[in-house]
């Protein structure tokens, strides 16, 4: 058979998020596999899609563009260059420079995030506070806990019991759903390695002496301003011009069509069952390679070989945590923005917002007219996202939505930053696994990556994939070391594994 009419080599993907797409697109950059997605939603995006409500659009949880790749920075600004009407790009797909400022809110008062030593600060602590922060720090720094078990061991270790109890408690068992104390010392060490109370002490040494000595709110303000990018219609928009790009090459992309069932032969994938989500049908579908970005969990329950015990075991007990997000269109905001910025109808200048209050479910606020003016279909109203983390079928996660709403509502309403007559609609959207857990059987998980790495063409990739706490930019890194294994014929899936495991990566800011 000669080179022409020689069948082009298939690569059936599991899933059109991020990891999945970059999958795709980089096999057509790369190579003549033909890639083919299957995907289980109506959308492409995954997690970091962009729901368009009435023409107001929000993200499941506001996703910055950033990374420290350079490869993946190029990627993102070749799929949507940077806006600049001089560089001719007049059309409306482009990304923008934004500029970041967040704060935490606790005690109904906005302080900066990460937390910094200030006047700020000071002031909205009070004295009696920060007796008991300094006393705990200094206790905690004489007689440090030997044996560091719980990530609750780990917080106290290195800021004082008072200060864990102030910040970083509540909040953290809002995300995960399980007391500190519940979960390893280690995801600590991986999450918020770099920060540190001498560091943030340092910090405000240096601000004192160095830059400006008389503490002003303007200049805190700028030192927590990062910048990163934002596709102007949300990063749905990026993984949408993905997506017709890889169509327009000649890719396919089915949508509805979930991943039910894996065929194995000896060490390989024999083929795999879809299930059409509309009409329930059924089929067989065959290729040379599988690349999984479906949950690692669901992908070990669809094999339908006997496979050894201990890795169902270990795969059944993996946890993730759901999330649900609340659309809410408002005339203005109540509460004043406490900043010397001016905004229009008390918008605060926030892009999202640690809501650390006790009475409250609410974990985080997003205001999305300051992620991107083009996420809001009328720039006189106020549109914001509110995020309430979750378990599948628990009681905020079945509550029918009009009740959602009125509970969203009424929290928002509690803690003063809205009122009842200013809202004019909202919507209630629910994502489940948004966050692969490291506790539950985490541990072992060497068990199902030992194994699934043993089927030849088979590639874990992504954030629920690998079970890991990717960010967009290690999901897609993690699928193009993958279609690079696969045009180089390379046996080993470490290299994909080793993807994101250096440890300071985000959160040494
Ligand atoms: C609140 C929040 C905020 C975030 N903020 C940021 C940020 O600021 N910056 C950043 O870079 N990242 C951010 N992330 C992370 C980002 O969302 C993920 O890294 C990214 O979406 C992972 O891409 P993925 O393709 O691996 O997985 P996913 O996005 O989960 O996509 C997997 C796809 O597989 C499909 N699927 C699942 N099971 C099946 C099946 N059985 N059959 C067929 N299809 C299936 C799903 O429907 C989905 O479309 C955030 C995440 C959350 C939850």
């Amino acid at each position: 058979m000669n080179k022409q009419t020689k069948e082009k080599k298939k690569a059936i993907i599991f899933g059109a998020g991020p990891a999945g797409l970059t999958a795709a697109y980089e096999l057509f950059q790369k190579s003549d596999v033909k890639p083919i997605i299957y995907e289980m939603s109506d959308d492409t995006g995954g997690i970091s899609k962009t729901v368009n409500y009435k023409g107001n659009r929000i993200d499941i949880g506001g996703h910055r563009f950033f990374s420290k790749s350079k490869i993946v920075m190029d990627w993102w600004l070749k799929i949507l260059p940077i806006q600049n009407e001089n560089n001719g790009n007049t059309s409306s797909k482009f990304m923008l420079i934004r500029q970041r400022l967040s704060r935490i809110f606790y005690l109904r008062k906005f302080f900066n995030y990460p937390i910094s030593l200030n006047l700020n600060t000071l002031k909205n602590l009070g004295v009696i506070r920060i007796i008991k922060i300094g006393y705990s720090y200094l206790l905690i720094k004489i007689f440090p806990l030997k044996n560091e078990k719980s990530l609750e061991d780990f917080f106290i270790n290195r800021f004082g019991k008072e200060l864990y109890i102030t910040f970083f408690k509540d909040y953290t068992e809002k995300v995960w759903g399980i007391p500190c104390e519940n979960i390893k010392a280690e995801w600590g060490a991986q999450r918020i390695k770099g920060l540190s109370v001498s560091k943030t002490i340092s910090h405000a040494i240096k601000n004192i002496f160095f830059k400006n000595r008389s503490i002003d709110q303007k200049n805190t303000e700028t030192s927590l301003i990062e910048q990163y990018l934002y596709p102007k219609f949300g990063p749905g928009q990026l993984w949408e011009e993905v997506a017709n790009q890889i169509l327009e090459k000649g890719g396919e992309i089915h949508k509805n069509q979930k991943i039910v069932g894996v065929n194995l032969i000896e060490n390989k994938i024999k083929n795999i069952i879809v299930e059409n989500q509309l009409s329930g049908e059924k089929q067989e579908i065959n290729g040379d390679y599988f690349i999984s970005s479906m949950p690692v969990k669901d992908l070990v329950s669809s094999i339908k070989n006997p496979i050894p015990e201990d890795v169902r075991k270990v795969s059944n007990g993996l946890i993730y945590r759901d999330f649900i997000t609340v659309g809410l269109l408002l005339k203005k905001m109540k509460i004043k923005n406490n900043t010397k910025i001016q905004t229009k109808n008390n918008l605060i200048p926030d892009t999202w917002i640690y809501i650390q209050e006790r009475d409250v479910k609410i974990g985080r606020l997003q205001v999305f007219n300051n992620w991107s003016p083009f996420m809001v279909k009328n720039p006189e109203q106020v549109w914001i996202g509110l995020e309430y983390f979750c378990n599948e079928g628990d009681e905020l996660w079945s509550k029918p939505d009009k009740d959602f709403l009125n509970f969203a509502i009424y929290e928002m309403c509690k803690i003063d930053m809205i009122e009842k007559k200013d809202v004019l609609d909202g919507i209630v959207i629910r994502m489940p696994k948004t966050y692969p857990a490291y506790f539950g059987s985490y541990d072992n998980f060497d068990t199902i990556s030992n194994f699934t790495d043993t089927i030849e063409n088979l590639f874990l990739v992504g954030r629920n994939g690998m079970h890991r706490y990717n960010n967009m930019d290690h999901s897609m890194l993690t699928a193009m070391t993958a279609v690079e294994n696969i045009i180089n014929n390379i046996k080993t899936k470490n290299n994909i594994w080793s993807v994101n495991t250096e440890k300071e990566y985000h959160e040494s800011k």
